[in-house]
């Protein structure tokens, strides 16, 4: 049991799609004691979002019968740029250039806290879940998009830019694919869920999703398994640059490719091992077990 001495932890996780909040037990943050959701609607804008955020955390109030505390925190997509307190790098483009942290501390009443929705997840698994108590961890999402974070100490690691922990834009070797980021080779280009279905398409000439390439995989379907093996060496050698230069104590790996069986094989440890400066590999690749309540405890953490 995990306790912590504060009146009430308060999260919110703002998605492209959803926003949900949740108020954690002060007496066992493991557990949600009220979590409600709306929909995001981000189609209608910036001040939308704002107003459902706000009404949100109402809903909350009058639910469990609890006043807001003096600091919510909140999951974003993409970061805020702690120089000039802009949002940046959200695939929810009309937060993008907008001061998202004043403009929803204004509307709340209190202080927002804000962090990445990958540094959020990594939190909570760092601090309630998969990788509980352990002193470095690099916190993965392996799915739609490639991102991630890193917690030392229960303390998430922002960054100079706040940028940190975002492994999915660093370049691979021998790949060319031109990134939305303006670079090109990003391991997100390569590694990401439908940069696996795009290889695939290459190989066949045939559309098919990841779950349907992987069974196929499993009945020895060439294209299918070289798009497999293809995904395992290319996330070792961009596994392996980060752990040269954190060595972090674990490794949790979420999101929808996260959960392949054969990132967590002897073959994927042997093929990281492969790009180390150091002659072990022996730390462990984890699996998450917070699921999709990762991005809201992580948020509400952020206040503690
Ligand atoms: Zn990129």
């Amino acid at each position: 049991m995990t306790t912590i001495h504060h009146q009430s932890l308060w999260g919110i996780d703002l998605g492209g799609t959803k926003i949900e909040g949740a108020i954690l037990d002060p007496t066992d943050v493991s557990l949600a004691n009220y979590r409600l959701r709306v929909p995001t609607e981000s189609p209608k804008g910036y001040q939308h979002i704002l107003e459902q955020l706000a009404r949100l955390v109402g809903e909350i109030e009058q639910q469990s019968g609890m006043m807001r505390p003096k600091r919510i925190g909140v999951g974003t997509p993409g970061t805020t740029n702690p120089k000039t307190g802009l949002l940046k790098n959200s695939n929810t483009l009309c937060l993008n250039g907008k001061p998202l942290a004043e403009d929803l501390s204004k509307i709340l009443g209190v202080e927002a806290v804000l962090a990445n929705d990958a540094n959020c997840c990594a939190l909570a698994e760092a601090t309630l879940g998969a990788a509980q108590g352990v002193k470095t961890v690099f916190g993965i999402i392996l799915g739609t998009g490639v991102g991630g974070g890193i917690v030392v100490d229960g303390c998430v690691l922002t960054g100079a830019h706040g940028s940190c922990g975002e492994w999915g834009h660093n370049p691979l070797r021998g790949e060319d694919a031109p990134c939305y980021c303006g670079r090109s080779g990003c391991v997100e280009m390569v590694c990401a869920g439908p940069s696996l279905e795009k290889y695939y398409v290459s190989l066949t000439g045939k559309s098919l999703r990841l779950p349907e390439i992987v069974a196929l995989a499993e009945t020895g379907d060439e294209p299918a398994t070289e798009t497999l093996e293809r995904l395992r060496e290319k996330f070792a050698e961009a596994l392996g640059a980060v752990v040269n230069i954190l060595d972090p104590d674990a490794i949790v790996i979420g999101g929808g490719v996260g959960n392949l069986d054969l990132l967590y094989t002897p073959e994927t440890r042997l093929a990281v091992q492969k790009h180390l400066f150091n002659d072990r590999f022996d730390t462990p690749l984890l699996r998450p077990t917070l699921g999709d309540s990762a991005g809201v405890f992580g948020a509400a953490m952020l206040v503690t």
